[in-house]
């Protein structure tokens, strides 16, 4: 009799299956635009979070596949402003290959997108069990971070040390880790995801941290130490949202005397001390440029061409090391690029490299680097490469001794 039941009951569930959209994740996001069941086709948008930045981010479990489903998922840009007057370009929301995951585990990039007359962008996915997940690109979130750092203090023990650099606006903790002594005569700091949604930073940072982790990053560590955030906008991060002009200001915008974001300010203070104790010989912000930039390139600071002495020669040095060690598949754009959209001195001076570069001393460099997301290389495993081939380079870089 119970047996007869509970065959019915798992008869009705099946019988009742739709597709069905979960984003009640971190990082989970996607407004549903049309979820067509018999069709098997689902049109999504990237939610605006209030305030929050660029809603270009999108990333979301569907449930209620089948084995083999043909998927056609479609993505249009959110037609509201993220800022009044601004609805943002849908370039920034439809990659050309999106990722998909059986497990949320192991992501795979989509086959080439096609695109519509009407600015929609349609990725097909074939599916393999009850559910499928589906995102812009490969998703970090803090869970992510979580596991990065736990990874490289238990590889490392004494040698790395675990901090809490602040608590967010929203109370979530920003957590970074040390790697070598507090008092080493060189010293580095790195951080990513100032802007939400550039995920690929983030997995650049993971093969950076690694690489440092390892056997072959020994030497380095007994003359170097680095101060490494992988995630500094947690809250966006978290929530789903791009992160990138959110109000009042976004991260990278932040770094003034008077910070809204707590990460920034204790951040600034960090990076005083260390200066003012052993002088800061590398600033590194990672990023994600735009759609159209098919290879990463650095930015570099600005006046370089009429730098003279220490500070060119180290800026020279650097960009030389850089491209002889990311060689590829993601390989380095050999020049500086320079930021200058950004038309004020005011504005400028509120970007993270600019305060880094205010802050430091004559030797110190502050570079921030763009790694292309929008080409078939742009895989979990490539950004990871360019990290370790980073590590490589800054190794090659402190081997020289600091003027
Ligand atoms: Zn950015």
């Amino acid at each position: 009799m119970m047996k007869a039941f509970s065959i019915l009951l798992m008869g009705s569930v099946i019988a009742h299956a739709e597709l069905r959209v979960a984003t009640d994740f971190e990082g989970g996001n996607a407004e549903v635009v049309v979820l067509d069941q018999a069709a098997g086709r689902l049109r999504i948008m990237p939610e605006l979070r209030e305030g929050r930045g660029w809603p270009c981010w999108w990333f979301m479990r569907l449930d209620g596949t089948k084995p083999g489903q043909a998927i056609t998922l479609e993505v249009q840009a959110q037609t509201r402003p993220f800022r009044p007057g601004m609805v943002l370009s849908a370039a920034w929301c439809q990659p050309d290959q999106a990722v998909f995951s059986h497990d949320g585990k192991v992501w795979q990039q989509t086959a080439k997108v096609e695109r519509t007359a009407e600015k929609v962008a349609v990725y097909h996915v074939q599916t393999e069990g009850p559910s499928v997940w589906l995102a812009w690109g490969p998703p970090f979130v803090p869970a992510t971070a979580e596991a990065v750092l736990s990874e490289a203090k238990s590889a490392l023990g004494d040698e790395a040390e675990r901090f809490e650099l602040a608590k967010t606006r929203l109370g979530r903790p920003v957590n970074g880790i040390r790697i070598g002594k507090a008092d080493a005569p060189r010293q580095v700091w790195v951080n990513a995801r100032q802007h939400a949604w550039e995920a690929g930073g983030a997995w650049v940072g993971r093969g950076f941290v690694e690489w440092l982790a390892s056997a072959e990053a020994k030497d380095l560590r007994t003359r170097c130490c680095v101060h490494f955030i992988p995630i500094m906008d947690v809250d966006n991060v978290a929530l789903g949202a791009g992160g990138k002009e959110a109000l009042p200001q976004d991260h990278n915008r932040d770094w003034s005397d008077t910070p809204f974001h707590p990460e920034v300010a204790a951040a600034q203070k960090r990076i005083t001390e260390i200066q003012a104790s052993r002088g800061l010989d590398v600033f590194m912000d990672l990023h994600n440029p735009s759609a159209g930039d098919r290879a990463p390139y650095f930015f570099g600071p600005f006046g370089f061409e009429r730098m003279t002495g220490l500070q060119r020669e180290n800026y020279q040095r650097w960009i030389e090391l850089a491209a002889a060690h990311l060689s590829g598949p993601l390989k380095v754009e050999p020049k500086y690029r320079f930021a200058t959209y950004v038309k004020t001195e005011e504005e400028r001076g509120r970007m993270s490299s600019g305060w880094a570069r205010a802050h430091g001393g004559e030797g110190t460099i502050s570079i921030t680097l763009e790694t292309a997301w929008n080409t078939p290389e742009s895989t979990m495993e490539n950004y990871m490469l360019v990290g370790r081939q980073l590590g490589r380079a800054l190794n090659a870089y402190l081997k020289e001794p600091r003027h």
